[in-house]
């Protein structure tokens, strides 16, 4: 007979330390968390803050703000104070918004060693600063901006230039005893960050910040993404994790939501298991189950719910959901945890499936299944 494989393809975590972030931990065994990044300027407070609740309300716990001038340095605290997520403010070319961000409370900041020029004179004054105030350091190498001296060691943005560059900028916090970091080494390449990421996970402790960076518009990225972090999330590797698309921020939070969910490391909510449709359907697949799917959307409760075109298959996956229709006839079988429960009309299949999920969702608050 064939092996027995374990259900889940995803691996032992890899030990990490763990680093706080406001209210979130990463690393450790703190959840993998999704993150994401404002797109309004920072110095903009009350479209920035407006932003940050769009994202609270799309699940991302993590948020950050582009701090490239004084304007934005000075909005910080307002920003951080007010967010209903802990901010990180991301600083590339000059470290007196490091102390800047430090003292506006951000829960941690994040440099670029290949931008920041002038830092390694200052690094011992911002270990004390950030560790005074107990505010993590994420070091974020990007192939686009990797150091002189590494790209000319190496000929290029290679997986071990940018671990060489981020093992070297974390060395010197280590010099003045400061280890609240957390380390990124993104590249556009999936395959070049994948490798990136694995070399940096043999050679180090700290938790990982998961990106492919210029990914790419929402289609591209999100596969992207997707095939990376399934690649290092299903060997353990990663504790945080941001999808860059050229899309608005909310949409990353929803493909790394979904990124997670897949590989379960994180309870499904609404899942829609949804046949391709073929020459057999008797009912417009697509058009029902984004219907059923805009129509749930925001669900609290785990839910799987089967949407299928005829009755091949139909009756069988509707059976294995909490709740399905199969199609046939111009009519739709609404099953119930296995159950035919009533036939309707296809006219009356999405207020049908809707209500019934409704009451399911209901029952299972009362129960305590929340999730
Ligand atoms: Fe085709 Fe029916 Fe299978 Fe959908 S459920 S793919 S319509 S056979």
């Amino acid at each position: 007979g064939l092996p027995e494989l374990p259900a889940r393809p995803v691996a032992r975590r890899r030990v990490s330390r763990r680093v706080e972030v406001g209210p979130v931990a990463v690393g450790g065994d703190a959840p993998v968390s999704v993150q994401s990044m404002t797109t309004t300027r920072t110095s903009d407070i009350g479209a920035t803050l407006q932003q940050i609740a769009e994202l609270t309300a799309s699940g991302c716990q993590i948020v950050r703000v582009a701090c490239p001038t004084q304007d934005d340095a000075d909005a910080l605290a307002t920003i951080a104070r007010k967010s209903q997520i802990p901010v990180i403010a991301d600083i590339h070319f000059q470290p007196k918004y490091v102390f800047a961000a430090i003292d506006a409370g951000c829960a941690a900041v994040r440099v670029n060693p290949g931008n920041i020029k002038q830092f390694d004179g200052r690094v011992r004054e911002i270990a004390k600063a950030a560790s005074a105030a107990g505010t993590p350091i994420r070091i974020g190498v990007n192939a686009g901006s990797l150091d002189r001296r590494l790209l000319d060691k190496h000929g290029r943005a290679t997986p071990q230039a940018l671990v060489e560059s981020a093992l070297w900028e974390a060395s010197l916090f280590e010099e003045h005893g400061f280890r609240d970091i957390k380390i990124s080494v993104k590249h556009s390449d999936p395959v070049v960050m994948v490798n990136a990421y694995r070399q940096l996970a043999a050679a180090c402790d700290y938790p990982l910040h998961l990106g492919v960076t210029e990914a790419g518009p929402a289609f591209q990225g999100t596969i992207k993404s997707a095939v990376a972090f399934g690649a290092l999330l299903s060997e353990g590797i990663g504790d945080t994790i941001r999808v860059s698309l050229s899309a608005p921020p909310a949409e990353e939070v929803k493909v790394g939501i979904q990124i997670l969910e897949s590989l379960g490391l994180r309870e499904r909510r609404l899942d829609i298991v949804s046949c391709p449709s073929c020459g057999r359907a008797q009912v417009d697949v697509y058009k029902l189950a984004e219907e059923v799917t805009a129509g749930l959307e925001g669900m609290e409760v785990p839910l799987r719910v089967a949407v299928m075109g005829c009755v091949v298959n139909g009756p069988g996956e509707a059976r294995e959901a909490d709740l399905g229709v199969a199609s046939g006839n111009g009519k739709g079988q609404i099953f119930v945890k296995g159950e035919v429960i009533k036939t309707v009309p296809e006219s009356k299949i999405v207020e049908t499936l809707i209500d019934e999920a409704m009451r399911i969702a209901e029952r299972m608050e009362k129960e305590g299944v929340s999730s």
